[in-house]
């Protein structure tokens, strides 16, 4: 017989002192926290003592009817019922708020990398994230060059702001225990807006991690401007953020 599996990825956390260090990790008086997959309330209990206002968004229909009598039906809280990835991210934040939100949540483990993209993609609305999150996706997160974890999602990140990983969190602090070890990151986020293309050119320095740049992006440049470039015999994964953005400036101002 097939081992029965948590729907949703709901893991949910029973450790108090992993739950307060994770509420702890948001500002004090913060204007508005957005939880995504509040689960039973948990950590919705402990964001509501520190935020003026959370807005808890929960796909599973019987666990969002059920939050707020979970909640002592507090008056900051709001309960969306619904899919994170659909929703509205800047609008829902800016109906409510003229101030960037903090974006909390453990979360759903099999939707985490669309999760990160959406939020950090909302920079102008979005000032703070603090996510529980499989430890191996938060080590790709906070990795630097030359690191075996260092890839596409480290320089999302860093473009982004500087990612902290704040502590690891064992299986058996969830019930049901996920297979994975876990780990809580925290980052500020940078509202300046990315430059056009510069995602893209990225996705393309990462497609092949152990091919050379110049291979990997000659669809994108000329071989000539390719080979004459100091990098392009380099694979990316050696390359720090800044070094990948100084590239493509130069081969991009080439093409112009
Ligand atoms: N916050 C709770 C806790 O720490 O105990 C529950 C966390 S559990 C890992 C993830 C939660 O996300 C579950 O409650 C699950 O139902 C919810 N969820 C899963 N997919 C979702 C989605 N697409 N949108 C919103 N919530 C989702």
């Amino acid at each position: 017989m097939l081992a029965k599996r948590p729907k949703l990825g709901q893991h949910f956390l029973v450790d108090d002192d992993i739950l307060n260090r994770i509420a702890a990790a948001v500002p004090e008086n913060c204007g508005l926290a957005i939880e995504i997959g509040p689960g039973r309330g948990a950590l919705t209990q402990r964001l509501s003592a520190r935020s003026r206002q959370v807005v808890a968004i929960e796909l599973d229909a019987e666990l969002a009817a059920a939050l707020p009598g979970r909640c002592g039906r507090s008056e900051r809280l709001e309960v969306i019922r619904g899919d994170v990835l659909r929703v509205d991210l800047p609008g829902l934040i800016r109906t409510r708020t003229a101030q960037r939100a903090v974006v909390v949540g453990n979360l759903p483990y099999y939707i985490t990398s669309p999760i990160l993209r959406k939020v950090w993609a909302a920079r102008d609305v979005c000032g703070q994230c603090v996510f529980l999150l499989q430890e191996e996706v938060a080590d790709r997160i906070v990795a630097g060059p030359g690191s075996r974890d260092y890839g596409y999602l480290s320089c999302l990140a860093r473009l982004c702001g500087v990612p902290q990983k704040l502590f690891i969190v064992p299986p058996d602090a969830f019930r049901p225990q996920p297979k994975v070890s876990s780990a809580v990151i925290s980052m500020s986020i940078d509202s300046a807006p990315l430059a056009d293309g510069l995602l893209d050119f990225l996705g393309d320095c990462f497609r092949a991690p152990r091919k050379m740049l110049r291979n990997n992006l000659c669809g994108r440049f000329a071989a000539e401007a390719l080979a004459a470039d100091p990098c392009g015999g380099l694979r990316a994964q050696q390359l720090s953020l800044e070094e990948l953005t100084a590239m493509w400036r130069r081969l991009s101002a080439r093409q112009e």
